[in-house]
């Protein structure tokens, strides 16, 4: 404000005296000599320099000015998040595929806003073919989530109210769009901040079926003897201090950005139908047999896999505790969603991980017997996975987590993962982000999936007992880069279009290569490490991870996010020229993207010669290779060459190569050693 205030009044102040303003034509300019130059982009001026700050929108400049966050990238002093807590009666009718469920969710706001409506989430309604959907078709159309009763404080919400006319004021407690996977119920009353709302439903969806995998989280039953239900109950979207009301509509394929809460969850199934889920059982003794129990009771005393329920045990009273139906009661204390599965023959094994500073923790798999080489290798992996990543990161803080088998193959729920061995380490990895670290997933995908490619790198190297390859990742964005169809990582996901997985999984493995170029792979991971501690079950913005991460790491990175996040430009290094004069070197490195990048330079020496002088900036790697590095500084002044002085003394010099670790985005790698056509790859290719 006081900006523009300024602004306005310097031009009144122009206008006074100068009664007649000349025509900008009329001006010559020293730019506009060089207008070929400057639409080419080759010159060499700080008409180009470089933007070193990260771009705020409207969103994170009202968090900063109420204090919910703020430059240092951690929670701040008034952050609040709404939070809301199920309770969830619900019966699976395998005969009509059918789950009717009853449920209380008491809604927390934490913050002091008034709420004038409440936005709920009914995911389920994907599968009524009139609603907009993403890449993600389901194979089979349903009635979708067909709520019956609703309730707000106790009070009735109108469930078919006449439509409502823009802006107009609603009649009365009213829901509408209740047929759309995004739904709002508006209040006559405003519910007060600090305040918790009871929200009761009555509600009845059918689970879809289809082939495998199709639409990835779209096929949710084989026939009617196997059924995975997600995305399956009515819930409140989350409120936020930076957008209000999350009302993106679900389209299939961008994923949640949920509540955390306690979920208290009863699932009225056949007998001897066997069920998983979120959460800790609560009733052993009224759904399990004897046998089972006995078994279980051994799962945390050593690493191997253990049958809970075998192939031959089927039927009420033999795979369960008898009875035509049981009543599965399970309860999760902070999560922020709930998935389960069931089936008249799974086959039940267990076995442990043991976390760093807590000790084991069960691990479970539910499977159809004749697909149990898909669930062989299941037990080491998971066990890999949350051992290693609970080492990477944080401890992992759920108290189980169980592998559900069927059509869906590769989904992400807290403390379940719908996964056999193939996706096993990558589904585990989610129990970091989304699950612990609440990042809005729907937005910003990188922050879930790709923060979790970058570890499924680290993870498969330490199984294999090798080092990561993290070398020319960042170097491989450089031929991506410029495609028209990609769409910035801070662009929301869901129009990701053609390169959504890209956006989501790829580029930022890409981005963190190059951010380990700078500062060191572990110092990146201990970063990161410290982000998810500090971020544990709250709803951390790209913002807060840009802010939270150049503080941790004591950088300025402004231009690294700046170029990474908000644009799809990259570094195109090349070594133009080396000059020799006396015993000093003098390369020439030109910069022709748009990403500027420290200059690293490989030095190789003759064997033989006079002693190589020690020079400040560099690091002998051998006793004839140095590593020289310029900070990324020379470049901010938007020039495009920079001459990197070389004092190493009169020793001659054999090769040069840049970025010899091909971490920094370089659309032609070829220019980057000298003489030319040395080879340079050094092993960096992905
Ligand atoms: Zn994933």
């Amino acid at each position: 404000m006081r900006i523009r205030f300024v602004v306005a009044v310097c031009l009144l102040g122009s206008f006074l005296a100068r009664p007649v303003p000349v025509s900008a034509q009329d001006v010559p300019s020293a730019a506009a000599a060089r207008v070929p130059e400057l639409l080419r982009g080759t010159y060499d001026s700080p008409d180009r320099a470089i933007r070193r700050d990260v771009p705020l929108t409207n969103v994170i400049r009202r968090a900063f000015e109420t204090g919910t966050r703020d430059f240092t990238g951690r929670p701040g002093p008034n952050y609040w998040q709404l939070e809301a807590d199920y309770a969830i009666e619900a019966r699976l009718d395998p005969g009509t595929q059918t789950i009717t469920g009853s449920e209380t969710i008491d809604m927390h706001n934490n913050s002091t806003i008034e709420l004038t409506e409440i936005v709920l989430r009914l995911d389920h309604n994907i599968l009524r073919s009139l609603v907009p959907r993403g890449s993600s078709v389901p194979a089979e159309n349903t009635e979708g989530m067909v709520v019956t009763r609703l309730r707000v404080n106790g009070q009735n919400v109108n469930l078919n109210p006449p439509p409502r006319r823009r802006g107009q004021a609603p009649s009365g407690l009213a829901a509408y769009g209740m047929d759309q996977t995004v739904a709002r119920i508006a209040l006559p009353t405003p519910i007060a901040g600090e305040s918790t709302t009871t929200i009761e439903m009555e509600w009845h969806t059918k689970l879809p079926g289809g082939p495998d995998g199709r639409g990835h989280r779209m096929t949710q039953r084989w026939d009617d003897t196997l059924f995975q239900p997600t995305q399956w109950f009515p819930r409140v979207a989350k409120f936020d201090d930076l957008r209000g009301w999350d009302d993106s509509v679900y389209l299939g394929p961008a994923e949640f950005y949920n509540n955390f809460g306690r979920f208290d969850v009863r699932i009225d199934v056949p007998g001897g139908w066997v069920v998983s889920g979120t959460g800790v059982l609560q009733n052993p003794t009224e759904v399990l047999t004897a046998t089972a129990r006995e078994r279980l009771s051994h799962v945390l005393e050593s690493d191997d896999v253990l049958t809970i329920v075998s192939e031959s045990e089927v039927g009420p009273g033999v795979s369960t505790a008898p009875g035509d139906r049981l009543v599965w009661h399970f309860v999760a204390d902070r999560v922020n969603d709930f998935a389960w599965a069931t089936a008249d023959r799974f086959v039940w094994q267990a076995t442990r991980a043991t976390i760093p500073e807590r000790g084991p923790v069960p691990i479970h798999m539910v499977f159809l017997p004749d697909r149990a080489d898909r669930f062989e290798n299941a037990a080491d992996l998971t066990r890999h996975a949350l051992e290693f990543y609970s080492e990477l990161w944080a401890p992992y803080p759920f108290p189980q987590l169980t592998l559900q088998d069927g059509p869906s193959a590769g989904m992400e729920y807290p403390m379940v993962i719908n996964s056999n061995q193939g996706a096993a380490d990558h589904e585990a990895a989610h129990q970091w982000w989304p699950m612990m670290v609440g990042t809005n997933e729907t937005w910003y995908g990188w922050m879930d999936e790709g923060f979790n490619t970058y570890m499924n790198i680290l993870s498969r190297a330490d199984r294999e007992g090798v080092e990561a390859r993290l070398d020319g990742r960042g170097q491989s964005y450089g031929v991506r880069s410029g495609n028209e169809a990609e769409p910035t990582s801070m662009w929301n996901a869901n129009y990701g279009g053609t390169m959504y997985g890209f956006q989501t999984y790829q580029k930022t493995s890409l981005m963190l290569s190059m951010l380990g170029g700078i500062v060191g792979d572990s110092a990146v991971q201990d970063a990161i490490s410290e982000y998810t501690k500090v971020w544990s079950f709250k709803h951390p913005s790209p913002w807060d991870f840009a802010f939270f991460m150049s503080n941790a790491l004591d950088q300025d990175l402004g231009w690294f996010w700046y170029s990474w996040l908000w644009t799809t430009d990259s570094v195109d290094g090349s070594i133009e020229e080396v000059t020799t004069s006396g015993p000093r070197t003098t390369v020439t490195v030109r910069q022709d993207g748009q990403m500027p990048s420290p200059v690293v330079l490989r030095v190789e020496f003759v064997p033989e010669g006079p002693a190589i002088e020690p020079v400040a900036n560099a690091r002998m790697l051998g006793e004839t290779t140095a590593l020289v590095t310029f900070p990324v500084d020379v470049w901010f002044d938007g020039g495009r060459s920079f001459e990197a002085n070389l004092d190493f003394g009169p020793r001659r010099i054999e090769s040069i190569t840049l970025d010899p670790s091909c971490r920094f985005p370089d659309r032609d790698p070829s220019d980057n050693v000298w003489p030319a056509g040395t080879n340079n790859s050094g092993g960096c290719a992905e």
